[in-house]
């Protein structure tokens, strides 16, 4: 059986080298795609020790599992068949019936429903708060063992008090799981500062080529495996071609990021500058509520931004005018995207419902690529200038 090479101290390094298979798997360079469902047994008493793409132990996963264990700076590493299976199966880890979760009432659409419709049926109830200004207190039950959160939330970009809410999951014995997608291990490590499961669609910033599904968890040995446990019979593996794909995609994660921090903060002080943008959120602006604490614990604000125009109409002519951008959804990639919220991931909620989250008719989300940051700007400017 294959080993696999020790983490290095940089993350520059980690990205391309951590947990590559030593020696080299007959020479190559890259890591062959191990396309085999199953392998030969050991001898009579080694079932124990089964490989099978399933249980998401062929040398493609081992290499991710030790190369995404040294990004996050975590003992270990899971890789999942998206972020949806993920969250839920590292969800279905730490909670069962009549456990109660607390989380921030702006997550992610999937998980949202997940928890509202799924979650219930299996007797797991939780309660979703704003947690800007703390609140958790009022929230726990003696039932309570989980706290979610995101790095940064979606759509509006805020930044929670994350220390906060990691010293309050340690005093009440809680497990504190945050999805990472957002920032990324470039721009944070949550395990630094004590959260314990780190959860990502690797879909997005891991990956960043808009071509694969695929998650991820970080955590310490004994969380992952709780997590193993649950993907193993959930079935969510992910296939050894697409962790080929996750492998090529994340040697580059360090020098997009960087990349996509500095368009984004060019791209979000040119919106902020234009009359017909009413708001622009994004933690890098010295404006921004989430500034102080971005500014303690990220190394860069990431590629995610909105902002508000004045009108619908002029949200829907600006998405119609720009160039560069695509109109899609999902992000995280080198292609820049645009794309209403209320008109897509919030699209099934009542008015009312999305206006309480601040999703209105006139927020456009942008995820900024790697293309040139001069040309995204004059592209944005002239399409609000017409707006
Ligand atoms: N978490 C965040 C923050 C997301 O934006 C998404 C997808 O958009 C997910 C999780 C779900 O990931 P996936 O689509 O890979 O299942």
């Amino acid at each position: 059986m294959a080993q696999y090479s020790k983490k290095f101290a940089a993350l520059d390094t980690n990205v391309v080298h951590a947990g590559r298979p030593v020696p080299n798997i007959e020479g190559a360079v890259v890591t062959p795609i191990f396309q085999s469902s199953n392998y030969l047994m050991g001898d009579e008493t080694s079932y124990g020790d089964v490989r099978y793409i399933r249980l998401s132990n062929s040398p493609n996963h081992q290499v991710l599992h030790a190369r995404l264990a040294a990004l996050e700076g975590t003992e270990a590493a899971l890789v999942t068949s998206s972020g949806m299976s993920a969250i839920t199966s590292t969800l279905l880890a730490f909670l069962q019936a009549g456990d109660h979760l607390i989380a921030h009432d702006k997550l992610y659409g999937g998980v949202q429903t997940w928890l509202d419709h799924e979650a219930p049926r299996l007797g797991i109830a939780s309660s979703r708060i704003d947690a800007k200004g703390g609140g958790w207190e009022e929230s726990l039950r003696p039932e309570t063992k989980v706290i979610y959160v995101e790095s940064i939330t979606n759509p509006l970009m805020e930044v929670l008090e994350l220390e906060a809410i990691v010293a309050f999951a340690q005093r009440h014995h809680l497990t504190s799981i945050i999805d990472n997608t957002f920032t990324s291990p470039v721009n944070f490590r949550p395990a630094d500062i004590g959260f314990d499961v780190v959860v990502h669609s690797a879909t997005k910033y891991l990956n960043g080529h808009n071509d694969i599904v695929a998650g991820a968890v970080a955590g310490t040995a004994a969380h992952v495996e709780r997590v193993v446990h649950v993907l193993n019979h959930l079935g969510g593996s992910l296939d050894p071609h697409t962790c080929f794909l996750l492998e090529r995609g994340l040697k580059t994660l360090v020098l997009r990021v960087q990349r996509q921090n500095a368009s984004a903060l060019q791209v979000a002080r040119a919106l902020a500058r234009h009359p017909k943008a009413r708001q622009v959120n994004y933690a890098g602006l010295e404006s921004d509520p989430g500034h102080e604490i971005a500014g303690r614990l990220f190394k860069g604000c990431g590629g995610m931004l909105s902002f508000y125009t004045h009108t619908a109409e002029q949200a829907a002519r600006f998405v119609e005018r720009v160039r560069i951008p695509l109109h899609a959804a999902s992000l995280g990639g080198v292609e820049s995207l645009v794309v209403r919220p209320a008109r897509s991931s919030h699209l099934g909620m009542r008015p009312d419902e999305r206006a309480a989250l601040g999703v209105t008719d006139d927020l456009i989300r942008v995820s900024i690529g790697i293309e040139s940051a001069d040309e995204l700007v004059a592209d944005f400017e002239q399409a609000l200038d017409e707006a």
